[in-house]
């Protein structure tokens, strides 16, 4: 791929525009009240009617600032800006609105919705821009209902072929393709999904931190280096259900024994590697299913969904590796069987560094404080930084909370996130090719 070049003499930056942190405010609000539950919960599953109404709501939002509307099979949603130069490759900006189970309110919209105002206010103040912009809300980001993240962007960025999205259910049995038929989306349908890499200039992605280092270090700003990736496999342990009356101890073939000592095991050897030097690791044994699961059987199945993370690919496949070794051991020492299913195998990836430096001295010039971070959670970016230069942008959590009804960032930071989108995108927009 070509790299775009960013000149070192910058287009003027009309530095005095500022972005309206009302609008923006009422319009994540608007949004969050979809699927809101008890406490604040916001749920918004994939492919849910919550979801689609969300999705409605954006496409309206869209209208109404004057954006061309395009969805693709899939149901990505891009609202187009046209620059000075309609056949310049796209900035594209965006995130997306779909949320785990008794979710927050800002993980996702915050990078929509920041993307929609920066338009809004670029348009409102005819900011001349040469390339299009492109505000982006990508299907599908989180993995809550069917273990499968970043559905959208990925399909977008050619990394996973529509065929690769058979195994996935979700926790009622529904199959994701069944789901999306259901919706009229059929297989052929998704293989014209590829964005052309020459049609884009830069993805930019607004974004919670969804961690506690920004408030710690009293920044408002985090400036992303690169994403850390997933390993994602189930390990199911095979023993044999047996009456948990008759059957003697040293006569039993317990899988969910056998997975105490694995669980325990993937916090022991992440722990080792957890500090930067070794990787950054962390592992977790999300969630388990036990057959027959009740209280007067011994568990004869048990499967665990496992999740190691690291920004160091060498690291992660490391440890991937000694939970799999580990795995088989157990089940060897106790009689039973084992099966690793690998769930989906990712690289971490960096962003680009065109990008970074470019946001780093909008930053200086304006004197906001700022953190040089990588991001330990994945997001869309992580698919777009295969096919375009990726940059990523955060705003602090508060207590570092996310996935959770808790989540919350002050509204001043939400603001002054869109706006160093906002000139962000002024000029990638505007830089010679
Ligand atoms: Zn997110």
């Amino acid at each position: 791929m070509a790299s775009p070049k960013f000149s070192p003499v910058l287009v003027a930056v009309p530095t005095k525009v500022a972005i309206n942190k009302r609008r923006l405010m009422r319009d994540l609000n608007a949004v969050s009240r979809i699927g809101i539950g008890s406490r604040g919960a916001v749920t918004r599953l994939v492919f849910s009617i919550k979801e689609l109404r969300s999705r409605q709501l954006l496409i309206h939002m869209m209208r109404q600032a004057g954006l061309k509307i395009h969805i693709d099979a899939i149901g990505n949603i891009f609202g187009r800006w046209e620059g000075t130069d309609p056949s310049a490759p796209a900035v594209l900006a965006g995130s997306h609105l779909d949320t785990v189970i008794h979710g927050g309110k800002y993980d996702g919209p915050v990078g929509v919705i920041g993307a929609l105002e920066a338009v809004r206010t670029i348009s409102e103040n005819k900011i001349p821009v040469r390339s299009p912009i492109e505000v982006v809300c990508f299907v599908g980001e989180e993995s809550s209902r069917f273990g499968f993240s970043t559905l959208g962007s990925s399909l977008l960025a050619g990394e996973v072929q529509p065929k690769d999205l058979t195994n996935a259910v979700d926790s009622q049995g529904t199959k994701l393709e069944t789901v999306l038929l259901s919706l009229g989306i059929s297989r052929r349908n998704m293989n014209s999904l590829k964005r052309a890499p020459k049609t884009l200039k830069a993805y930019l992605e607004l974004h919670i931190e969804q961690g506690p280092i920004l408030e710690a270090k009293k920044k408002r700003i985090g400036l992303v280096t690169s994403i850390a990736a997933p390993s994602r496999f189930k390990i199911i342990f095979k023993g044999q259900a047996d009456h948990s009356g008759t059957t003697p101890m040293e006569m039993r073939k317990d899988a969910l024994v056998a997975s105490s000592h694995l669980i325990e095991y993937v916090e022991k050897v992440c722990k080792k590697f957890s500090s930067m030097e070794k990787g950054r690791v962390v592992g977790t044994v999300g969630a388990m299913k036990i057959e027959p699961g009740v209280i007067n059987a011994v568990p004869g199945r048990a499967e665990l969904s496992i999740d190691i993370r690291s920004i160091s690919a060498q690291a992660k496949d490391r440890v991937s590796g000694m939970v799999k070794q580990r795995a088989r051991d157990i089940a060897r020492k106790r009689h039973i069987g084992v099966e690793i299913l690998t769930i989906r195998e990712e690289h971490p990836v960096p962003l680009d560094n065109r990008l970074l430096r470019l946001t780093r001295e909008i930053c200086d010039e304006k004197g906001i404080i700022y953190e040089i971070m990588p991001s330990g959670a994945g997001h869309d970016a992580m698919q777009m930084a295969k096919i375009t230069p990726a940059g990523m942008i955060f705003v602090p959590s508060r207590r570092g909370i996310s996935h959770n009804p808790m989540e919350w960032t002050d509204p001043e930071d939400i603001g002054l996130g869109s706006q160093l989108l906002m000139e962000t995108i002024i000029r990638v927009a505007n830089e010679e090719l």
